[in-house]
C-alpha cells in the first residue's frame, strides 16, 4: 500500500488485511511501538521519526524480515508505509525472492498536498502523534515522500504492479476502489 503520509494507508491496509486474509505490516506502527515500550531501538530512533525523516533503511528491512519469518496461516502480506527508498524496495524483492514469494500488487493512493495537510492535523486531535500536529513536520514528510519514496512508484511500474487510485472520498468509496484492483489478481 503506497501513498504520501495522511494518504490513508494505514486505514485502508487494515480493512484490506482483514478482507483478504493478509498480515498487515507497518513499519510506522512498528517503530511507534519501540517509542511507546522505550527500547534502545525506539530511543534511538526518535528524534528522526520526530523531524519527519526516515530511519535506516537495514532498521525497517530487519523489522520485516523478522515479521515476514514470523508468520504463519495468512494468504500474504499488505506492506504499509514500506518500501520507502528504493533500497528498501530492493531488499524487500531479494527478501521475497528467497521465500519463493513476490509483490503481487503495488497500490498508490493519490491525494493532494492541501487534503493531506488538512488531515494529519485532524488526525493529530485523535492519534495524539507529535509529527502530525506540527505542521513544519507534516511539509518535511511530505517533501521526504516526494524525494526517496515516490521513486519507488517507477520501480513498481516498471515491475507492471502498480496501480494508481484516487484516494480522495468516503472511506468506504476508497476501499471499494482498492478492492476492485485486488479483485484483478486474485
Ligand atoms: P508512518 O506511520 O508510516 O507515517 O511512519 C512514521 C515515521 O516512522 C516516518 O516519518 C519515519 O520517520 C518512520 N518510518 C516508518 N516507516 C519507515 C520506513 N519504511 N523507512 C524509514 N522510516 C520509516
Amino acid at each position: 500500500m503506497f501513498g504520501p503520509p495522511g494518504s490513508g494507508k494505514g486505514t485502508q491496509s487494515v480493512t484490506l488485511a482483514e478482507k483478504y486474509n493478509l498480515l498487515h505490516l507497518s513499519t510506522g506502527d512498528m517503530l511507534r511501538a519501540e517509542l511507546a515500550a522505550g527500547t534502545e531501538l525506539g530511543r534511538k530512533m526518535s528524534a528522526i521519526m520526530a523531524a519527519g525523516e526516515l530511519v535506516p533503511d537495514d532498521v525497517v528491512i530487519a523489522m520485516i524480515a523478522q515479521k515476514i519469518d514470523s508468520t504463519t496461516g495468512k494468504a500474504g502480506f499488505i506492506f504499509d508505509g514500506f518500501p520507502r527508498t528504493v533500497e528498501q524496495a530492493d531488499a524487500l524483492q531479494v527478501m521475497l525472492k528467497e521465500r519463493g514469494m513476490k509483490i503481487d500488487l503495488m497500490l498508490v493512493l493519490e491525494v493532494n498536498d492541501a487534503e493531506l495537510t488538512d488531515r494529519m492535523k485532524k488526525r493529530a486531535l485523535v492519534s495524539g502523534r507529535a509529527d502530525d500536529a506540527d505542521e513544519a513536520v507534516i511539509k518535511n514528510r511530505i517533501a521526504v515522500y516526494q524525494a526517496k519514496t515516490e521513486p519507488v512508484i517507477e520501480f513498481g511500474r516498471r515491475a507492471g504492479v502498480s496501480r494508481m487510485v484516487d484516494g480522495v472520498g468516503s472511506i468506504d468509496e476508497i476501499f471499494s476502489r482498492l478492492c476492485s484492483q485486488v479483485e484483478t489478481i486474485i
